[in-house]
């Protein structure tokens, strides 16, 4: 019997799943990442490659594997707009197809099995702040629909391998999430307005400025991870993980100036089709459950993520 807990982390070199492969190989885990390199590098991960309790993986979930593991992680999906809708179909297989295959080596394993959805489950909500009982309003033809029907077909499959084959599931709901090792090119808000500040360009905000997201910083969402997957079995989720601090993009923007000390100008582009007016989590399920909320502000968050990108962009 292996002595670590074998745990397989999929999208594991991409953003957010290498801060939680970061914190699976501290906590001694035996961490498998996998990931195929779309929006992901392995430069993301490079510092653990010479650990004992890390391995790195070239894998694409749409095919199936047969590996033995305790836990999954189930991260693999581009998340940014442009990145998701450079391939929809492949967005939407790798969803779907990524979760039937992750939950069928979850259901051979007797694996317990964590989901990243997403807020984008909500659509462009009509409900605010959004609790996890908000059904959504979501455009199942429009051009976000590769990602959000794909996170939405993703939940049903989860709940139907709970109810079916009683997999040991953990669903969150993740809203806007930023930090360190974004990609500069990956095209969000955050990390676009900080490296068009850093290089002295403008500032480039779609539509009016006036939508609103919540910014959570990656730390605090992948302790929300380890306190959903450690919690008790009776909690599956839908659990709502993000930062309630509401922002429109042009506060952001003007916080990102004032930071950097840039002396870019503001410019108006045109507001992408379907772009939801607001957003904000609400985070009372998370808090009475976990016991988890964030506690990294957006300034403190913006400091350490403006520092990373000072070291990798010129
Ligand atoms: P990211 O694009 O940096 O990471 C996604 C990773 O998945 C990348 O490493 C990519 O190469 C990999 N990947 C994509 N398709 C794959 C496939 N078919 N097979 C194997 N690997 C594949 O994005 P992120 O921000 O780190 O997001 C991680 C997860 O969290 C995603 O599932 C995303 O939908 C979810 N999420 C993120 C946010 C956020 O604000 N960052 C919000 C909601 C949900
Ligand atoms: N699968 C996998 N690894 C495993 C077991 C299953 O990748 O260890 C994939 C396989 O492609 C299968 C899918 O997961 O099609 C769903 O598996 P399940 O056992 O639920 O269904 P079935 O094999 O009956 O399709
Ligand atoms: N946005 C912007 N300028 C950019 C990138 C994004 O104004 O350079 C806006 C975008 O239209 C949206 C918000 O910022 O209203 C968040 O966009 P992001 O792509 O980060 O995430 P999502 O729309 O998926 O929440």
């Amino acid at each position: 019997m292996p002595s670590r807990k074998r745990i397989l982390v999929t999208g594991g070199a991409g953003f957010i799943g290498s801060h939680l492969c970061h914190r699976l190989v501290e906590e001694g885990s035996d961490v498998i990442c996998l990931d195929n390199y779309f929006t992901g590098t392995k430069d993301n991960v490079a510092d653990l490659m010479n650990r004992i309790n890390f391995e790195l993986m070239r894998h694409d979930v749409t095919f199936p594997l047969f590996i033995e593991v305790d836990e999954i992680y189930n991260l693999a999906c581009p998340a940014s707009p442009i990145h998701y809708q450079y391939d929809p179909v492949q967005t939407t297989k790798t969803s779907v197809h990524g979760a039937i295959n992750m939950l069928g080596l979850a259901k051979r394993c007797g694996a317990k099995i964590f989901q990243a959805s997403t807020s984008e489950v909500y659509g462009d909500p009509t409900v605010h702040p959004q609790a996890e009982d908000y059904r959504g309003n979501v455009n199942p033809i429009g051009p976000r629909g590769c990602y959000d029907e794909g996170k939405r077909c993703a939940e049903t499959l989860f709940f139907d391998y709970y109810r079916q084959h009683q997999l040991n599931i953990r669903v969150a709901r993740i809203f806007n999430t930023y930090g360190p090792r974004m990609r500069p090119d990956d095209g969000r808000v955050v990390s676009n307005f900080i490296v068009q500040a850093l290089q002295g360009n403008p500032l480039t905000i779609y539509g009016d400025g006036s939508q609103t997201r919540s910014f959570c910083y990656v730390d605090d969402l992948v302790e929300g991870f380890i306190r959903l997957m450690a919690a008790s079995d009776d909690v599956t989720g839908p659990i709502n993980l993000g930062n309630p601090g509401e922002f429109t993009i042009k506060q952001l923007a003007e916080l990102v100036i004032d930071m950097t000390g840039a002396n870019s100008e503001l410019v108006n582009e045109q507001l992408p089709e379907d772009d939801p007016l607001q957003r904000c989590p609400d985070i009372s399920l998370a808090k009475e459950k976990l016991d988890w909320q964030p506690t990294i502000e957006l300034e403190k968050g913006l400091g350490k993520t403006i520092e990373y990108f000072r070291s990798v962009v010129h």
